[in-house]
């Protein structure tokens, strides 16, 4: 999953970055709203984390022209402690959610979770598919109650086509959302890291549950 965050203060942006990344999160960061607006149209991102006190732009007005250009990725606000009329004033203007700073990183982390659940239409953090688990607060996996090990990759694939399951998603959408734009990835890399999955989900398991759709992409569904 792909996480804009716009925020100005360097440090906090370094910080959040390398913990969202450490989770599996491909992560773009802008540092003022102008920038902001402008990833948020031309990347995709699952969720956006947008900072209130910007430069440039400030979070509230870039969110209103997000929100009137029809973007509608789901958005965290990150406010000041004080600041009861922006939280208001952001939840009015199309904001999902919000977190006061200073906030604790795994409550961000778990709004975040909530935001991609509630986008995709799956109601828990663990999701099924016939008997392969994948819990995506803590990132087990399990098939038929046994503990599959991936690597981050394998794992951030997984977890895109269980979000998606039972839709087909192309190449390209796979590379879009958990890849970075600059990492240099072309599509037969996916199809790499396909056959590493089926490798370690559905060898010897009986059910198929990763499905080629020829000349459309990959659909994780139980038969
Ligand atoms: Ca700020």
């Amino acid at each position: 999953m792909r996480i804009l965050l716009i925020e100005d203060e360097k440090d906090l942006a370094a910080i959040i970055r390398q913990g969202l990344e450490e989770e599996n999160y491909v992560v773009d960061v802008a540092h003022d709203g102008e920038e902001g607006l402008y990833m948020a149209e031309n990347f995709s991102a699952d969720v956006v984390i947008l900072d209130i006190m910007l430069p440039v732009m400030d979070g509230l007005t870039m969110l209103t022209k997000m929100r009137h250009k029809g973007i509608s990725t789901p958005v965290i606000m990150l406010t000041a402690r004080d600041s009861l009329v922006d939280k208001i004033k952001g939840l009015d203007i199309g904001a999902d959610d919000y977190l006061t700073k200073p906030f604790v990183f795994g409550e961000l982390l778990a709004r975040i979770r909530s935001l991609i659940r509630r986008k995709v239409d799956v109601k828990q953090a663990a999701i099924c598919i016939d008997n392969l688990e994948i819990n995506t607060a803590n990132h087990e996996v399990k098939r038929g109650g046994k503990g599959i090990t991936l690597s981050a990759r394998e794992y951030a694939l997984l977890e895109y086509l269980a979000y998606r399951k039972d839709n087909v998603v192309s190449r390209t959408e796979i590379i879009e959302h958990i890849y970075h734009e600059d990492s240099d990835m072309d599509s037969n890399v996916v199809d790499v890291y396909i056959n590493y999955l089926r490798n370690k989900i559905d060898k010897g398991a009986g059910k198929k549950l990763i499905h080629t759709v020829r000349g459309a992409g990959y659909m994780l569904k139980s038969e």
